[in-house]
């Protein structure tokens, strides 16, 4: 009952296992993160009024309070726009 191969263990030239980032959801790999690696926003995607009003949203004549959605963290309204901050990817085994 000799399988004949060896058990696969550590091979020479397996590729470092890839991590799912938490923040920005992409895999990378561990030995090439960089704190410019990850871009994300900081904050939420909120919706609501901008109470200072910053220059990146005005409410029109019409628009219901609620109108503003935006990131809280850099006023993008787009929730696919790039992140504003970059920093190292963090997987879901590190801490915070
Ligand atoms: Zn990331
Ligand atoms: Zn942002």
């Amino acid at each position: 009952m000799d399988s004949g191969a060896a058990v696969a263990g550590a091979g020479a030239g397996a590729r470092a296992a890839e991590k799912l980032c938490r923040r920005c959801k992409v895999s990378y790999d561990p030995s090439g993160n960089t704190r410019l690696s990850c871009r994300f926003h900081p904050s939420l995607f909120v919706c609501r009024r901008h109470d200072d009003q910053k220059r990146y949203y005005e409410l029109r004549d019409g628009d219901p309070p609620y109108a503003a959605k935006f990131y809280d963290c850099c006023g993008a309204e787009d929730p696919d726009a790039p992140g504003c901050t970059t920093d190292l990817h963090r997987s879901y085994d590190d801490d915070d």
